[in-house]
C-alpha cells in the first residue's frame, strides 16, 4: 500500500495519497449522491487511505456532513487524519473569501458539528483574504489550537510571503497548493518553501479534475454546474491538446510500466520534491479501484524527461488552475 508521511509538529501519520471530497459535495460538480458518496469515503478508509480532505464550502456543508456520516462506524474516525478548511463564506451558491477571526471561530465550530468529531486534525485557511491581515486569521487559528479544537494548522493557495507572515503568529504544518503534471506553477515558490521550512504539502488536483484518468474523449461533455464547463483547460482546441497528451502518457505508462495514465499521474506527483500527500478526488467507490495498481512505478530521470517532452510537444497552449480562485468579499456578485 501507499507510504505514509508525518504531519510536522504533530505525531499524526498519513498515507501519501489522501481522499479529496470536493466532488461528493455536489456543488460545481453537477450534483451528488449521498449513498455513493458515503460509500466512497468508507471504501477509501477501508482500503487504507488515512487522510481525508474536505471543506465547508464543498456543497455548502454537504461534503463535511457526508464525511462525518461515513466515519461514524467501525472506528473509521480514529483511522484517519481529518483535514478541513475555513476562510470562505457564501451567499447562495456564490463563495467569497472571508477569513475574519469571527468567521474562523464560527467555521471551526460548524465543522466540528458537521464532521461529528471532537477535534479537527488539520484546519486549513482555504484562500488568503485580501481584506483581512494574515496575522488576524493566524491568531484565530492559534486560539483554536490552544483550545484543543484543532490539532494542526494549514494554509491553501498562499504565497511564500503570506506564509512568512502567517508563521510569525501561528505554527504552520501543512500547505495545500494545486499540483499535477499539467499544472506545475508552484514548483519554484510554494514547493520550494515547503522543503526549506520542513512543512508538508497536501497537493490538490492530482488527476487534473479527471483529465489524467485517461477516460476523457475529445467530445466529452459535463452536466449542470460542473466546473469543467468553465475550466479553460476543457474548452475547444486546447482541450483536444490535453486529451491527446493524456493519450500519449497512457501509451508511455503501458509500455514502460504495464500501468495506465491514472497510475502514472499519481506516481508522478508523489515523486516530486516537496510533495507530502497527493489528494485524489473520487466521487464513486469504483473510482478507487485504481488504488490497487498504484505501486510499482519508479520514475527515473529519463522517464521524467520523457513525460516533460510528451507534455511540451502536445500541449502547446497550456493554462493553469487560476480560474478556480474565489472573489474577495466586496467583489462577489450578489
Ligand atoms: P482531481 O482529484 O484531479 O479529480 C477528481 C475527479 O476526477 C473526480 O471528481 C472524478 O470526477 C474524476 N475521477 C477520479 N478518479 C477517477 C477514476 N478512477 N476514474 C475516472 N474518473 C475519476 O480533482 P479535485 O477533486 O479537484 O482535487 C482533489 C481534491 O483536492 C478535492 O476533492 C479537494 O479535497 C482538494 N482541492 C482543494 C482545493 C483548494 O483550493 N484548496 C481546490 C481544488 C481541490 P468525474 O467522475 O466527475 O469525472
Amino acid at each position: 500500500m501507499v507510504d505514509t508521511t508525518r504531519i510536522p509538529g504533530t505525531d499524526m501519520q498519513a498515507t501519501r495519497i489522501g481522499l479529496g471530497t470536493w466532488a461528493i459535495g455536489g456543488w460545481m460538480w453537477g450534483g451528488t449522491d449521498e449513498e455513493q458518496s458515503v460509500r466512497t469515503v468508507q471504501k477509501a478508509v477501508d482500503r487504507g487511505i488515512s487522510l481525508i480532505d474536505t471543506a465547508p464550502v464543498y456543497g455548502m456543508g454537504t461534503s463535511e456532513r457526508f464525511v462525518g456520516e461515513a466515519l461514524l462506524e467501525n472506528g473509521r474516525r480514529d483511522r484517519v487524519v481529518l483535514a478541513t478548511k475555513c476562510g470562505l463564506n457564501w451567499s447562495g451558491s456564490q463563495p467569497y473569501r472571508d477569513a475574519r477571526p469571527e468567521r474562523i471561530r464560527q467555521e471551526v465550530d460548524d465543522s466540528l458539528q458537521r464532521l461529528r468529531t471532537d477535534v479537527i486534525d488539520i484546519e486549513q485557511v482555504h484562500w488568503p483574504d485580501p481584506n483581512v491581515p494574515v496575522e488576524e486569521t493566524a491568531g484565530a487559528l492559534k486560539d483554536a489550537l490552544q483550545a484543543g479544537k484543532i490539532r494542526a494548522i494549514g494554509v491553501s493557495n498562499f504565497s511564500p510571503e503570506q506564509m512568512d507572515r502567517f508563521r510569525k503568529e501561528a505554527p504552520l504544518s501543512v500547505v495545500q497548493p494545486p499540483y499535477n503534471l499539467f499544472e506545475r506553477g508552484v514548483e519554484d515558490d510554494v514547493l520550494a518553501y515547503v522543503r526549506e521550512h520542513r512543512l508538508t504539502s497536501l497537493t490538490y488536483g492530482a488527476l487534473c479534475r479527471g483529465l489524467l484518468t485517461g477516460k476523457m474523449t475529445p467530445d466529452q461533455t459535463f452536466q449542470g454546474d460542473d466546473l469543467r464547463n468553465m475550466d479553460p483547460k476543457f474548452q475547444g482546441a486546447r482541450f483536444q491538446q490535453y486529451v491527446a497528451a493524456v493519450d500519449r502518457l497512457d501509451g508511455f505508462a503501458q509500455e514502460r510500466f504495464g500501468k495506465r495514465a491514472i497510475h502514472l499521474a499519481l506516481a508522478w506527483v508523489l515523486a516530486q520534491p516537496g510533495v507530502g500527500v497527493a489528494l485524489w478526488g473520487a466521487r464513486r467507490p469504483d473510482q478507487l479501484d485504481a488504488l490497487a495498481e498504484i505501486d510499482g512505478i519508479q520514475l527515473t530521470q529519463d522517464d521524467l524527461a520523457e513525460i516533460d517532452r510528451i507534455v511540451s510537444e502536445t500541449v502547446t497552449d497550456p493554462v493553469g488552475p487560476e480560474f478556480m480562485a474565489p472573489p474577495a468579499r466586496n467583489q462577489a456578485a450578489a
